[in-house]
């Protein structure tokens, strides 16, 4: 019915279901349960529940539901689960796809909790095989008749990497396995994935989608076999579903997302150019700077370098630290999305489980910072960011 409709009007009408009332606003339906008139519609629905019929808020909820329908219309997927968390999303969405015996080809630069799922399935039998996934020839060579997924971070956490969907879509198809995409960094305003080919696509809706830094929360999106079979079954029955309260922040937060991610791509771009080449910097990373290796890739694919960028420091760990220390605008904070700017310091933060061999070997260097730009006055963030690396 709204299918004709621009992102923009999608991400404010679509999917609102009316209770009785006609209440303007989303109704916020903070119930664990639901009333049935009788024992027998009690036991048909749980037979078989029709769209507004409702059971108990892990397996769904009326405003949970208005945010999945309102995600998989902006995404373009048929269907969606929301989760408590985009960990939960991400678990969730490995473990109804492979069982001990079964391959999974990933990426190596990625948020250190992704690994962490990896490891944990690694322990039950199942073979993980993590490639430089910036080399798009690497997931045709890695894919093996047992390969059920190919996994990656469409842009990857710290390091910026962009990594070609459709060249890894071709693979995992070449052998009928499923391509799950985390699409955080991308947000779904520059997200392309459908339409090069990724079959599952995961966002943590603690970031862009709330917005906000208030609530945790993810999504997981597909098709209506997989969302509403395996996926949905896996995670209402361990507890991963998102709570209504929190689908109601989101489903607000969704209402500006296209206003505050372009505006955040927009800031990104103008502190980028202005770091650029800057004495104290090793290097500026950013997708929309046509130094960036995948500077081409990040254009087909996002139409846009993304809301994030990382400045790596000269003099390491102590000038990136003296560079945090000196910035009054941006917070010193690990989440992202945030309408307001927050900088962290991976290496000691969000990625310090791993060895220095490991973030080495991802290029997560101690003098690098990575900047989640928000919706600030641009010439405040420019002056921000050059004042503090004057002080590093
Ligand atoms: C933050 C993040 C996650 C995890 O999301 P939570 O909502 O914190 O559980 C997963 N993947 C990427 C790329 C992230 O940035």
């Amino acid at each position: 019915m709204t299918e004709d409709w621009k992102t923009r009007t999608k991400l404010v009408h679509e999917g609102i279901r009316r209770s009785q009332y006609g209440e303007m606003a989303e109704a916020l339906f903070l119930t664990q349960g639901f009333v049935y008139p009788s024992a027998e519609v009690a036991e048909a629905r749980f037979i078989s529940s029709g769209p507004d019929e409702f059971i108990y808020a892990r397996y769904g909820n009326p405003t949970t539901r208005m945010f999945e329908d309102r995600m998989s219309a902006i995404e373009g997927t048929e269907d969606a689960f929301a989760t408590a968390s985009g960990m939960a999303a991400v678990n969730g969405a490995l473990m109804s796809l492979v069982k001990s015996g079964d391959h999974i080809v990933a990426a190596r630069q990625m948020f250190g909790s992704c690994l962490h799922v990896l490891k944990v399935l690694g322990q039950f039998g199942v073979e993980v095989t993590l490639i430089d996934g910036a080399q798009p020839e690497n997931w045709a060579q890695a894919v093996k008749p047992n390969t059920k997924v190919c996994f990656f971070e469409s842009v990857s956490n710290p390091g910026l990497e962009v990594i070609d969907i459709e060249a890894a879509a071709k693979a995992a198809h070449s052998v009928g396995a499923k391509v799950v995409v985390d699409n955080a960094f991308a947000s779904p305003i520059f997200s392309r994935a459908v339409s090069l080919g990724a079959d599952i696509i995961i966002y943590s809706a603690t970031k862009h989608i709330d917005g906000g830094g208030r609530a945790l929360g993810g999504v997981v999106l597909g098709t209506h076999e997989f969302i509403r079979g395996p996926l949905e079954t896996y995670v209402k029955h361990t507890g991963g579903a998102m709570s209504p309260f929190h689908a109601w922040i989101m489903l607000n937060g969704l209402g500006t997302l296209d206003l505050r991610v372009r505006a955040q791509a927009a800031n990104a771009e103008a502190v980028a150019k202005a770091t650029l080449g800057h004495p104290k910097l090793a290097r500026t990373i950013y997708p929309g700077l046509e130094d960036h290796p995948q500077h081409a890739l990040a254009m087909k694919q996002m139409g846009a370098g993304g809301t994030l960028l990382c400045l790596d420091l000269k003099g390491g760990k102590e000038a990136a630290f003296g560079f945090l220390d000196a910035m009054k605008v941006i917070s010193i904070s690990n989440n992202l999305g945030d309408a307001k700017s927050i900088a962290t310091h991976p290496t000691t933060t969000t990625h310090k489980n791993l060895t220095d061999e490991e973030r080495a070997l991802i290029g997560i260097t101690p003098g690098l910072v990575r900047i989640s730009m928000g919706i600030e006055d641009k010439d405040d963030l420019i002056a921000d960011v050059l004042g503090a690396l004057d002080a590093a």
